[in-house]
């Protein structure tokens, strides 16, 4: 539900409104566009009525709202959110460009890649450390040796941390991970969303394979409920008959969010293709239709990765990924990254 506060409404009773509000479990969020205050109420708003509400001298106007997605859309929030990220911030005017390796295989490789990645223009770094694999006989991730290492790279690089939780129990050790990555396969895990709506660290969910636009922002809506406002979604690509690619790039799914929704968008385009020649040209076509940046698989070997070797760009092709990427983002009003000796 919607409440259009009246222009005389002072800040005093508006705080006592919002009280009021959440003591009946709803949640309440002010929020001021066209200059006019304005109140989403999110939660069984069947316990309110229009007419009560109107009775009140400081509501102007009530709008039911048909939309299930309330705190992730543009219309009760136009602004657009930033999310920060250690120095960083993704949704702003800065490109975001998180690239590493599938997984955390050993220091040598995390510290290699990581210095790579950091001069060439990469804001954050990512790293699984466990693992959602379809094989139970294949590599599972370092668990939390991959995170100490991954916090080894952050000190070395200053680079802020991307990495997967694939379930609840490992929570307590993502402390220091500065974005949590919610894989496709828990992206309609209501119960680990909720959890991460407690959270303060900003979340990266993924869309699941197989899932509508609507329930990804649904799952979004999950995480904001419960008090986490810093969501970036992340397209990386849906099932479809088409077998060449590995996935099939929703590239609609950005200007779509866009229109729809405040949140950041970012694209994934190693898990859509599973070909590393198309990194390039898909991470460019995301810029072009508005993402906020990308996310790649980047390993300094990839013959012999653990995980996800055959869709990973070597550090050299994300050096001229960047430099191509370069001049599309300026146009976009997009700022990158690069070192002096870049
Ligand atoms: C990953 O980022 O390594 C990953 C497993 O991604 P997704 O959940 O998109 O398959
Ligand atoms: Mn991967």
């Amino acid at each position: 539900m919607i409440l259009i506060l009246k222009e005389t409404a002072t800040s005093k009773q508006i705080e006592e409104l919002l009280r009021k509000l959440k003591k009946h479990q709803l949640s309440a969020n002010l929020i001021t566009a066209d200059n006019k205050n304005i109140i989403v109420v999110t939660g069984e708003t069947m316990s309110l009525s229009s007419e009560e509400m109107l009775s009140s001298d400081l509501i102007e106007q009530v709008q039911n709202i048909a939309e299930p997605y309330q705190l992730a859309n543009r219309k009760f929030q136009p602004k657009d959110t930033v999310v920060s990220v250690g120095e960083h911030t993704i949704g702003s005017n800065e490109l975001c460009v998180i690239a590493g390796p599938c997984s955390v295989e050993d220091e040598r490789q995390i510290l290699t890649v990581a210095k790579k990645l950091k001069k060439s223009g990469a804001t954050m770094l990512r790293g699984g450390a466990y693992k959602p694999r379809t094989s139970p006989y294949v590599f599972q991730g370092l668990e939390e040796e991959g995170l100490r290492l991954l916090k080894l790279a952050k000190k070395e690089t200053g680079l802020p941390i991307v990495t997967e939780l694939t379930s609840l129990r490992y929570l307590e050790h993502f402390c220091d991970v500065d974005l949590i990555q919610v894989g496709a396969r828990n992206m309609q895990n209501f119960e680990m969303l909720k959890e991460l709506g407690h959270c303060k660290t900003p979340i990266l969910l993924k869309r699941g394979f197989s899932n509508t636009l609507e329930e990804w922002l649904m799952s979004a809506e999950h995480i904001m409920a419960g008090g986490n406002p810093n969501v970036i979604l992340c397209e990386r690509g849906i099932r479809t008959y088409e077998t060449a690619t590995r996935n099939t790039l929703d590239i609609s799914a950005v200007p779509f969010i866009k229109q729809h929704s405040h949140l950041p968008v970012i694209v994934d385009p190693s898990h859509a293709s599973g070909i590393p020649s198309l990194v390039e040209p898909l991470s460019s076509a995301a810029v072009a239709a508005g993402a906020d940046g990308f996310m790649i698989e980047v390993h300094p070997c990839p013959e012999q990765a653990r995980s996800d070797g055959g869709q990973s760009i070597l550090p050299a092709d994300f050096v001229a990924l960047m430099k191509k990427i370069s001049p599309i983002a300026s146009l976009c009003g997009k700022s990158v990254h690069i070192s002096e000796d870049f």
